[in-house]
């Protein structure tokens, strides 16, 4: 299916000429990138997919937008352009396009220079792949909550700990992993670059997530990294974490509408072509109902995100309540688009193999990684909170 909502909106206030070229790029990819559907499960098959889907990427120029330019600036709305179009066609494909930025933010955004010589231009022509690696078992949303922890040796550290639901875990040839150098809650946590075939390194079975994703936990047993590998300065590993989602938080809303305008698009079709009650589904006012409902929550999201991303290319300053919005909105709303397109399809919607019960599948992770829909909210009413006590303070 060729993607029939969305490619409208260039002349919206957010996005200038050279947006509108890459999404005629995207245009091209989604035309004759590889065959659907992508595959099911199968995690031996997914890694090698995945590694052979960076390389597609990097050919169509893809991978040089999650990684700084020349001039060291990050796109945000381009990026958030990729998402909505890669993940309309194959979610799978999207999420190795990000990982590539997740992967290497803290590297090009604090890392040295060795560091990013030596690996950042691998990631950019999709020949190495990143990861990164914060969550633990005991610590997801409260990310200062980490203990995994990094012991100063002779020229390096020493890493102990466990980490779960690590995107790439297998696949990748480097981990940023945060670890603990000091009890100082999130103060105490650093970043470190940890290659994967690092002493000590181990990774965990493939875990079989709702939708195709390569994931696994790891383990850190007395593994060694030189004390070249500390990314930025000890104590700063929060901050650069906070910093890589600040740069794509945004752009999962982005994913969410893509898959969300693809829903939609194959809704359309559905209720176009199928008869009920001797007339096309499509003249059901009920029907119709439905379909401005989905277009709305669409359209919604998309607004939240692109302005996210204007403001973070453009405006600049403190973006936490439109990041939040922008997230929040977006995946929910493309979580009800998709539920009303299984919907209209009916049983065919719940048999598996069919596009809207993939994508039902493919969005709920949205929901719950980098930042779940509730911490969104948290970080949506403490701004609002902060704002009002600031106005009523006296000057
Ligand atoms: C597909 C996928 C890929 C991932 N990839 C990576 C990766 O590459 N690297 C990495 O480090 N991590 C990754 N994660 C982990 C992800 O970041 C965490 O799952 C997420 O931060 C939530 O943490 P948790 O699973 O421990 O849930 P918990 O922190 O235990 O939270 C459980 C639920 O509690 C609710 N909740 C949380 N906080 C609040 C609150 N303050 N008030 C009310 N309710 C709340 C939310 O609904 C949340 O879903 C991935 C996860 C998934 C599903």
């Amino acid at each position: 299916m060729t993607q029939a909502t969305g490619w409208n909106l260039w002349d919206w206030p957010f996005f200038e000429p050279r947006h509108a070229e890459l999404a005629s790029r995207l245009r091209a990819w989604q035309q004759q990138a590889r065959p659907e559907p992508e595959p099911r499960t199968a995690s031996p098959y997914l890694a090698s997919e995945c590694r052979a889907m960076a390389g597609e990427l990097a050919q169509w120029g893809l991978l040089d937008y999650v990684l700084p330019d020349a001039e060291g600036r990050i796109d945000v709305r381009a990026i958030c352009v990729i998402r909505e179009a890669l993940a309309y066609r194959s979610p799978l494909a999207d999420n190795v396009f990000v990982m590539q930025g997740l992967g290497t933010a803290p590297l090009w955004l604090a890392g040295n220079e060795t560091l990013k010589a030596r690996y950042l231009e691998g990631c950019r022509r999709g020949e190495r792949i990143a990861a990164i690696a914060v969550t633990e078992p005991e610590a997801g949303s409260d990310v200062a909550a980490i203990a995994t922890s990094a012991r100063p040796t002779q020229g390096g550290y020493l890493l102990d700990g466990e980490k779960i639901w690590i995107t790439n875990a297998g696949v990748a040839d480097q981990y940023v992993v945060l670890a603990r150098t000091s009890d100082q809650a999130s103060r105490g946590l650093s970043a470190f670059l940890v290659d994967a075939d690092a002493p000590g390194l181990d990774i965990g079975p493939p875990i079989e997530m709702i939708a195709p994703h390569p994931i696994a936990g790891l383990s850190l047993n007395n593994c060694f990294v030189p004390d070249s590998h500390l990314i930025g300065e000890l104590g700063q590993g929060f901050k650069l974490a906070m910093a890589t989602f600040d740069v794509f938080r945004t752009s999962v809303g982005a994913a969410a509408i893509g898959m969300a305008r693809r829903a939609l698009d194959e809704a359309l079709a559905r209720v176009i072509d199928r008869r009920l009650f001797g007339k096309a589904m499509a003249e059901l006012e009920g029907v119709q109902a439905k379909l401005a409902d989905m277009c709305l929550d669409a359209e919604a999201g998309a607004l939240l995100v692109y302005r996210s991303a204007w403001a973070r290319d453009v405006r600049g300053g403190r973006l936490s309540r439109e990041v939040a919005l922008a997230k929040l909105g977006a995946t929910e709303a493309a979580q009800r688009v998709i539920d009303a397109a299984v919907q209209l399809f009916g049983g065919q919607g719940v048999s598996s193999g069919c596009i809207v019960e993939q994508l039902y599948r493919d969005i709920r992770p949205l929901r719950i990684y980098e930042g779940a829909s509730e911490v969104q909210k948290l970080v949506i009413a403490r701004t609002l909170i902060a704002a009002q006590r600031e106005q009523r303070a006296p000057a």
